[in-house]
């Protein structure tokens, strides 16, 4: 009898928030791709605190198909908490993550797989811009990564979603950085290992909305600058040194006065001081704005608390 190969253990992590009709739909696309192949496969769907009908919708995936996993968070933690969530659950050889409004296209799979079976850890999918005119968010998705990737010592890549798979080695590597501020595409770069990029045309959402609000975009573009950038800091300290030397070429302006015996012509100059008090004090207050931001960071990191609390796991 030929000795038979065990099947490759595949993980999908699906983090979904309020996608009731959408992730039935993106179901089916998955599971048409998948069937085809001859690995082991195991949905791990995390539910972010939907207020919709998506649980119930998940929990019928999982009562008709043995492989879906469904856990529940206990509230809405973000997009990147419940990432992290599936991340930990996850057991199998290879760990893909994306998303559930079927922007990820599932063809990407047998290939993720092929190269990971090549020798990849992490095979990162790159969202190639769809040439299609202005959209507000490749804008500022293509603004934030030419600042993140020069304020930063870690380049990440543009366009770079969580649509990635990742061996079993890099997933625990990730799972072993206990950061409360999770920006997990920056935390994936700096890890290293062995690493290629997929790129990839991103399609429309199958229905439903953007559940990335434009406060949720401005946590996660700040989580990715204050958690890997000490530059504001740097922002902070320049403006201050240049205002120093501000000050000490007023002060020998103002001796040349002295020294010439000609103080009367130093008028009373209302205008220009508030302008200096103005500025100084507008520094001032931005420079303490960046160190309460870091310190912020540091008092959720220093509490220690669990970065998402899970309700229930059903199978
Ligand atoms: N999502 C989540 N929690 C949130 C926001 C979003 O789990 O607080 C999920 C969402 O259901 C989707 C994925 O994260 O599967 C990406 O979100 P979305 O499509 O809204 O983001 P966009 O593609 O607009 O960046
Ligand atoms: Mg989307």
């Amino acid at each position: 009898m030929p000795s038979r190969k065990p099947k490759l253990k595949v993980d999908l992590v699906i983090p979904v928030y309020n996608e009731q009709g959408v992730v039935e739909r993106t179901y089916e696309e998955i599971r048409r791709v998948i069937d085809a192949l001859p690995c082991k496969f195991t949905f791990y769907y995390v539910d972010d605190g939907s207020e919709d009908g998506t649980l119930a919708s998940l929990d019928a995936l999982a009562k008709n198909d043995r492989r879906v996993v469904v856990l529940e968070l206990s509230r809405n933690f973000g997009h990147q908490a419940a990432l992290t969530a599936g991340l930990d659950a996850a057991q199998g050889d290879f760990v893909i993550s994306m998303d559930a409004d079927g922007q990820h296209p599932p063809e990407l799979i047998p290939e993720m797989i092929a190269l990971f079976e090549q020798g990849y850890d992490i095979v990162q999918a790159q969202r190639v811009e769809a040439d299609d005119g202005f959209s507000f968010k490749q804008a500022t998705s293509s603004v934030f990564y030419k600042l993140i990737n020069s304020i930063s010592g870690t380049q990440m890549v543009p366009g770079a979603a969580d649509f990635r798979g990742m061996s079993r080695q890099a997933v625990e590597a990730l799972k072993s950085m206990p950061e409360y501020h999770r920006f997990l595409r920056g935390m994936v770069s700096a890890m290293g290992y062995r690493n290629i990029i997929l790129p990839y045309r991103e399609t429309k959402r199958v229905a439903g909305r953007s559940k990335y609000s434009l406060g949720k975009m401005v946590r996660l573009a700040m989580d990715a600058i204050f958690s890997f950038s000490l530059v504001p800091l740097y922002i902070g300290l320049s403006a201050g040194v240049l205002f120093f030397c501000l000050a000490a070429v007023e002060m020998i302006y103002v001796y040349s006065f002295w020294f010439k015996g000609d103080t009367s012509s130093i008028a009373p100059g209302w205008s220009s001081l508030m302008f200096v008090i103005l500025i100084a004090s507008g520094v001032i207050l931005i420079v303490l704005g960046f160190i309460g931001v870091y310190v912020g960071y540091i008092f959720q990191q220093v509490k220690g608390r669990p970065v998402y609390h899970l309700k229930k796991r059903a199978e």
